[in-house]
């Protein structure tokens, strides 16, 4: 099928487009990497009065250090972050998430940003940029405002975007002395949306092999990623073994409510959401202390 018709705009500039999504209303839709957005339009699911193509703006392919923070612009590919030392040496679950997209055609032309706003809640960007904390820029005709990571994903798709809104930047905190990061998911076949996929991110005491603080974000189990914390410090404190681990895997799988739908029941998500919450937390506890 061909996508109904719209009109195109290629704007230069990010004060250009924001006022073309502007004069458009909620009818306007922005084309990043196309990745997601072309099949909807080719299947007519999205029917956009406009597409405004943001590939013509210079200078969004950015992926820089900027204090500590890697700095992501809205134009920088997903393949060009996975092959970019900055983002290995800087944002280890990033660089390990960043495989698990799709395949590497799809990664080519996909962007980083484009899949935050996207915000399939099976995607493994979104999951990182909770777990991580990311802090995200977003232009508007009012000037530009920040959103945290976790005020970002509304619902199933739907974030805190408006239809007039442009995300421009996206910032991840550099990795952390004495602190480890994993990602790890099931997928079927490689290259396929995983059923569940959970970032971890687990500090540990200077000195000792105790937690600090550990973050976990789960993919595929509800509407929006999931971000689960330890504010009561349930694992704060306790040694980094995994008896302690697994139960906290299995406190925050607990917590979830997925639901069932055509490719597995919201009880098998939940069980598969406890195994990979305690390999993630084992993989990150190793590497926070350089294993
Ligand atoms: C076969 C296939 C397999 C895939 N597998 C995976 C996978 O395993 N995991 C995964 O996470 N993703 C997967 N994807 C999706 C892929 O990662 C997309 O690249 C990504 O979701 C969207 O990025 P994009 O730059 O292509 O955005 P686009 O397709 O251009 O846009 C997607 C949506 O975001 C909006 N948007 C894009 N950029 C901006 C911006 N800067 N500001 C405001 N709105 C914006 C668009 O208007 C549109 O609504 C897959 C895609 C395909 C085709």
């Amino acid at each position: 099928m061909k996508p109904a018709p719209f009109e195109y705009h290629a704007p230069i500039t990010v004060e250009e487009a924001v006022s073309v999504l502007q004069s458009y209303g909620d009818a306007a839709k922005v084309l990043a990497g196309g990745q997601s957005l072309m099949p909807l339009l080719n299947f007519r699911l999205a029917r956009p009065a406009a597409i405004v193509d943001i590939n013509g703006i210079e200078g969004l392919d950015y992926l820089r250090r900027d204090g500590g923070w890697l700095a992501i612009g809205a134009l920088a590919r997903q393949r060009a972050a996975e092959l970019s030392s900055l983002v290995a040496e800087n944002c280890p679950l990033l660089a390990e998430a960043l495989p698990l997209v799709g395949h590497f055609q799809i990664r080519n032309r996909g962007t980083i940003l484009g899949s935050l706003a996207h915000a399939d809640p099976a995607a493994e960007l979104g999951a990182v940029a909770l777990a991580l904390g990311a802090e995200l820029t977003i232009q508007g005709p009012n000037g530009s405002r920040l959103v945290r990571a976790d005020q970002f994903f509304v619902s199933y798709l739907t974030t805190a975007l408006a239809p007039d809104e442009l995300l421009v930047e996206a910032r991840f905190p550099m990795a952390q002395p004495r602190t480890g990061y994993a990602f790890v998911e099931f997928a079927r076949r490689h290259g396929d949306f995983a059923l569940v996929g959970v970032a971890a991110v687990v500090s540990r005491n200077n000195g000792a092999n105790r937690c600090s603080d550990v973050r976990l974000a789960f993919t595929g189990v509800g509407p929006v990623p999931v971000l689960i914390t330890d504010p009561e410090g349930v694992l704060r404190g306790q040694p980094l073994e995994p008896a302690g681990m697994n139960a906290f895997a299995e406190r925050a799988a607990a917590s979830l409510k997925p639901d069932s739908d055509i490719q597995a029941s919201g009880e098998y998500r939940r069980e598969l959401a406890c195994v990979l919450a305690g390999q993630a937390l084992e993989a990150a506890a190793a590497r926070s202390r350089g294993d």
